[in-house]
Parts: structure tokens; C-alpha cells; sequence
């Protein structure tokens, strides 16, 4: 059960527990640079990012929003620090909301105050953003919380400090401030009228900013946007984020989320989808099932899953596909989805809907998924996933348990095609 909030929209994207929670990331160019930013935004829509931010960090930053917003189909979210006259300049631009800490915006209330009623006078909506590291700076206090300490002793021994109580107790204290805060922040907001806004409370600290938000959300009803700041590269950002998201959303938590990661931010939305597709909360796209590997493999399956799981990154259609290597496990999960591979012996059985379609040799694996995947997808979608048998190479090296790898392995078939217009 979602935990029920107001509504708000940012553009035509409606956010609260009447929607589906909405994913989004934010650009990695120099807003400025408005055909590298539109270029990476497109990206971004091309695999289902549904709301987007940019930094504002000058004036020409701000001057670029309206190029790019009449480039775009994403809503766009303006990201302002300190300087509220960055707010004002970028909602004349006509971005779809804007983000600001009022904790350390130049002017505090009075700037918050005019940036709201500039929203309301255009209709647009706002993030207040507290994070753990603005609040100690606002209170000027010191943001490190005590840690587990290993001390190498004389004798060789490590001994082992854990503050635990005293972490637990600062933690406690981190968050009642944060909520306080942002709670404050709100009540600006609802003073002026304006409840077009939604609320972050974020730490790079997964037990904090989930501490904060449950807090918040036994105290308000506002919506709430989820995200575990700086939470690192490829797999630290992905875990993080899947662990902390996953405490809230399976508690009703979170209307909109954005999964941050130190890589190119279109790899942050499938990691976003599938968190979502994982908890029940969302079925766009494909459900991926494919099997670890063992020593009773009997095809490449390692390299065949990779390759179709990226063939098939831009598809909306709810969709489960199964890749697996070999009979023990492979012929039940591949019944089970809606197109399945079956490995056994440098052959694989391919599956449509619980049925049998063909047996095809390894050569022939990538071509027979993605056809019957196609078949099943809307015309647009299914053109971009089979664009037809010449242009898909061979995937897999081939591997039987009797022969090992048969060739050194294959370079990886050409990258997946650019989908055909809208
Ligand atoms: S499906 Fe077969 S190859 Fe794959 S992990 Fe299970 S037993 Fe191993």
C-alpha cells in the first residue's frame, strides 16, 4: 500500500500515491552546452526516464533552459544552490519545477517567498531538497557521526571499537533535525498557498536518509523524492540505492526516485525500473530472468544473456524474458516468461508463451530471442529489437561442457540500433 499523500505535477507528469512512482536522473553536461545536454536527455527518454534535472550553477546556465526545454519531451527540473535570482531567471525560461535547499539559498525565507510565488505565478512545482551535510552546516556543527574504529594493538591483536549506542543516538538526533527542517520549509510553502512541491531528505548514509524519510512520513503528507546521495560508482551507487529504496518503498514510501550513480546517467534508469519491477511497484519494461551459470552450463550463456538484455534496453512493453543454460532449471523459468531460452548442449529450445517454438543452434540464439520477442511487442518497439536476421552478427563463443569454449570468445555484435524517430 502506497502511503497516501497530496498530488502535485511537474508538467504532465502527476506525482503522489495517485501515480506510479515516476523515475528520474539528472545530466552529467554543462547545461550551457544545450546540444550535449538535449543529445544525453534524449538518451535519457530513449530508455524511460520520465522527469529530468539540470544544474543551474550561472546565469548562462539559466539562459540555455528554454532551448532545451523546446528540444525535449521529459519535464525539466532546474537544480539551484544559494543563489535565488537562478530560481527566478530559470522559471522564466518555463522549466517544469525547480529544485532548492532553502537551507542554503541567500535571503532564506524571504528569497524561498518570492521563488514561490514565481512557481505559483506560472503553475509549476518545486523540490525542497534538505540533505544530511546542508543541515550540520546550517547548525555549524560537525556532520560525522562515530564509526566502528580497528585498533592494531601490541601484541598483534586488532581490537574492535563500536560506538554503536552513541551512533545510534547522533543519528537519531541527525534526522530529528533534518525532518524538523524540512517540515519548516513546508510550512513557508503552505503559508503562501502553494502545495505544488515535494520533499527530499537525502544522505549518502542509507540508514539516515531512510531514518528521515520514515520520520517525515509519519508526520506529513506531502509526496516524497527519494535518493541516497553520492552513493558511488556502478555497484556501490546500484546497492545503495536498491537497499535504501527498498526499506521505504515496501513501507508505501517514495513517489518519485532517481538512483544515483557515478556513470553515464542513462544507466541509472533500468537500475530504477528494476528496483520497481522487483517490489511490484512498476512493469514497464523487460523482467530479465537468466540463470548465474555452473559448471553444468552447456551454452555461452554469460555472453548470450548480456547481449540480449542490451538489445532489448529501450523496450517499454512489460515483457519477461528468460535466458538459461541448461535443463535443470532452464526449461521451467523459460516456460514461465513470456519468450525463454533453454540451453542444452550447443542447442537452445526457445520458448514462446509456455510453448515450444524451435530448437536452433548457438550460432542462432540472439536472432531466435529477439524475433519472438518482437513478435510479441508493439510495430515501433519490435523494429528496434529486430531490425531483421542480417543485422544481427553471432553472440556466443559456444560452449558444451564436452569441448569447453569452442573459439576464443566473440567480439560483441554492433551496439543496439538508435530506435526510428519518436
Ligand atoms: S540453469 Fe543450469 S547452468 Fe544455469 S545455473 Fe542452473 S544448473 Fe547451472
Amino acid at each position: 500500500m502506497r502511503r497516501k499523500t497530496r498530488q502535485m505535477h511537474v508538467g504532465n507528469v502527476g506525482i503522489g500515491s495517485d501515480y506510479p512512482i515516476a523515475v528520474q536522473s539528472m545530466t552529467t553536461t554543462y547545461t550551457r552546452d544545450v546540444a550535449a545536454t538535449v543529445a544525453q536527455i534524449k538518451r535519457l527518454e530513449d530508455v524511460g526516464c520520465e522527469l529530468v534535472r539540470v544544474a543551474v550553477p550561472e546565469v548562462t546556465d539559466a539562459q540555455a533552459l528554454s532551448a532545451i526545454k523546446q528540444q525535449i519531451r521529459t519535464p525539466l527540473i532546474a537544480d539551484i544552490h544559494y543563489d535565488p535570482k537562478l530560481a527566478l531567471l530559470a522559471i522564466e525560461q518555463g522549466v517544469d519545477k525547480i529544485r532548492i535547499n532553502p537551507g542554503n539559498l541567500k535571503g532564506q525565507r524571504e528569497a524561498f517567498t518570492e521563488i514561490v510565488k514565481a512557481c505559483q505565478a506560472k503553475g509549476i512545482a518545486m523540490r525542497i531538497g534538505v540533505n544530511s551535510g546542508s543541515i550540520d552546516a546550517l547548525d555549524q556543527r560537525g556532520a560525522e557521526m562515530r564509526k566502528v574504529q580497528v585498533r592494531l594493538l601490541e601484541d598483534g591483536t586488532l581490537e574492535r571499537i563500536d560506538p554503536a549506542e552513541e551512533r545510534r543516538r547522533e543519528r537519531d538526533e541527525l534526522v530529528e533535525r533534518m525532518v524538523a527542517k524540512a517540515l519548516e520549509y513546508c510550512q513557508w510553502a503552505d503559508d503562501l498557498g502553494y502545495q505544488n512541491y515535494d520533499v527530499s531528505l537525502k544522505s549518502s548514509n542509507v540508514l539516515t536518509a531512510v531514518q528521515a524519510y520514515r520520520l517525515f512520513a509519519g508526520r506529513s503528507d506531502v509526496p516524497l523524492h527519494l535518493g541516497i546521495t553520492e552513493a558511488g560508482t556502478h555497484v556501490t551507487g546500484a546497492v545503495k540505492s536498491a537497499v535504501g529504496f527498498a526499506l521505504l518503498l515496501a513501507d508505501g514510501i517514495g513517489d518519485t526516485i532517481r538512483v544515483s550513480l557515478t556513470a553515464e546517467p542513462e544507466e541509472e534508469i533500468p537500475v530504477a525500473y528494476e528496483i520497481l519491477r522487483s517490489l511490484e511497484l512498476r512493469s514497464r519494461g523487460v523482467t530479465f530472468v537468466s540463470c548465474p551459470s555452473c559448471g553444468r552450463v552447456e551454452i555461452d550463456v554469460l555472453r548470450v544473456a548480456n547481449e540480449v538484455e542490451k538489445r532489448l534496453a529501450k523496450v517499454q512493453t512489460p515483457i519477461q524474458v528468460a535466458v538459461m543454460g541448461c535443463v535443470v532449471n532452464g526449461p521451467g523459468e523459460s516456460r514461465d516468461a513470456d519468450v525463454g531460452l533453454a540451453g542444452g548442449r550447443g542447442k537452445g529450445v526457445i520458448f514462446r508463451k509456455g510453448e515450444v517454438v524451435r530448437t536452433v543452434p548457438e550460432s542462432e540464439f540472439l536472432d531466435a530471442v529477439l524475433k519472438e520477442v518482437a513478435s510479441l511487442l508493439p510495430e515501433a518497439e519490435a523494429k528496434i529489437v529486430y531490425p531483421g536476421a542480417s543485422e544481427l552478427g553471432p553472440v556466443s563463443a559456444g560452449r558444451t561442457r564436452k569441448e569447453g569454449y569452442k573459439a576464443k570468445p566473440l567480439p560483441m555484435a554492433n551496439a543496439a540500433p538508435e530506435p526510428a524517430g519518436e
